[in-house]
């Protein structure tokens, strides 16, 4: 039996307090007890998304709470801008083409970051638009987009923002209200350290406007719904309680340590991670890199091989390249629960890969580098 290290963007390792809760035997969602949860779990989400919106929980992967935005928000003929930079992006793109939506695409080159004065040329020139949809922390590529200056933007048109935060949020500085993000979309496996099942959707006021007068159909994911189980502490249908119990304690551990040193420790991770990609002799992917996940570029012939050696010899998982970019990046989580002695041991494993791979790499280089910035910040 191999011990297991899961330094992968989503699912993250989940926690032993958060583990133990998952195991709980189930109880009736129909109860004081469920809504006192319920209630606890309301006033945590507003604090991690740090909005004064309603977030309301949805028994799904990610995706679902993505595609919720599109059908609830959007009616037929509707047109929206889709600001994107790698496969989460181009996943808007997807379930709105889906729905019959016309797409105006302000994509980037993946790698790059989306250009806000792009998106203002494109409202500019298509003010009939009822939204703009862009990614936050772009996991595919590692690469975090400007929310802060998108949202100034589009605040001043009649378009909302739906911003796709699943992976950035909890570990990277997210300010849904301050940043004027009209539509927010997360999931438990990432930052918030749970197993996968849950998604999360914030509407403001503005999004609530377009949800009214929305026509795509839509029945399961029909926000309204959960708006009105929300005020009574419940959810329309079952939840998926064992995670909401879960979700319990992962806020009560995000709330004990504080959202900003969250912020600030995946900062000091990132800083880490990245000094130990340069001392493998690997370049950076990613023209802004994000706080949660750090790509790196690495010879296409060895590219699925690093991975696979690693968990198969190692037992540490890191994720690879997606879709076009697939063997050629590796990526390194550092959100949620991993910290700094897992980085130590994944960038030691993986300097071990690459030499048994035939990279020319003097021992101990990644370790040395991984070291010296944490040991500055102590
Ligand atoms: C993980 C992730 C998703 C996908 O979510 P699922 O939970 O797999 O549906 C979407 N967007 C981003 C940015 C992600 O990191």
């Amino acid at each position: 039996m191999t011990k297991h290290y899961l330094l992968t963007p989503g699912p993250v390792p989940v926690p032993p307090e958060i583990a133990l809760k998952e195991a709980l035997p189930v109880f009736h969602h129909r109860t004081g007890e469920f809504a006192a949860v319920y209630r606890d779990i309301a006033k945590g989400l507003k604090y991690i998304f740090q909005t004064e919106n309603e977030v309301y929980a949805l028994a799904s992967s990610g995706t679902g709470a993505m595609e919720a935005t599109v059908a609830n928000l959007l009616s037929p003929g509707d047109r929206i801008i889709v600001a994107s930079c790698g496969i989460f992006g181009c996943r808007w793109i997807e379930i709105a083409q889906e729905y019959g939506m016309e797409v105006v695409s302000v994509s980037v080159e993946w790698g790059k970051a989306v250009k806000p004065a792009e998106i203002e040329k494109a409202l500019r020139e298509n003010p009939d638009v009822k939204a703009v949809y862009t990614t936050f922390v772009e996991t595919s590529t590692g690469v975090a987009n400007d929310i802060k200056t998108i949202g100034e933007i589009v605040s001043k048109t009649n378009a909302v923002l739906v911003v796709d935060a699943i992976s950035g949020l909890v570990g990277q500085e997210f300010r849904a209200d301050e940043w004027k993000v009209d539509a927010t979309v997360s999931a438990s496996q990432k930052g918030f350290m749970l197993a996968p099942g849950l998604a999360f959707i914030m509407l403001s006021g503005k999004a609530w406007k377009l949800v009214e007068n929305s026509k795509l159909p839509k029945f399961y994911f029909d926000v309204r719904k959960y708006k009105k189980f929300y005020a009574l502490s419940e959810t329309p249908f079952t939840p998926p309680i064992t995670l909401i119990v879960a979700l319990q304690e992962s806020i009560r551990l995000i709330r004990e340590k504080g959202l900003e040193n969250i912020w600030n420790e995946c900062g000091l991770l990132a800083k880490a991670a990245r000094s130990g990609m340069k001392a493998l002799g690997l370049e950076l992917f990613g023209e802004v890199p994000c706080e949660v996940v750090t790509s790196a570029l690495v010879p296409v012939e060895i590219g699925v091989e690093i991975v696979e050696t690693l968990r198969e010899k190692y037992g540490v998982s890191i994720a690879g390249g997606q879709g076009d970019l697939k063997g050629k990046i590796i990526r390194f989580a550092h959100m949620g629960y991993i910290g700094k002695a897992d980085l130590l041991v994944g960038f030691t494993c993986l300097e071990m890969v690459l030499i048994e791979l035939g990279m020319k790499i003097e021992k101990g280089k990644a370790a040395a580098a991984v070291e010296k910035v944490l040991l500055k910040a102590m």
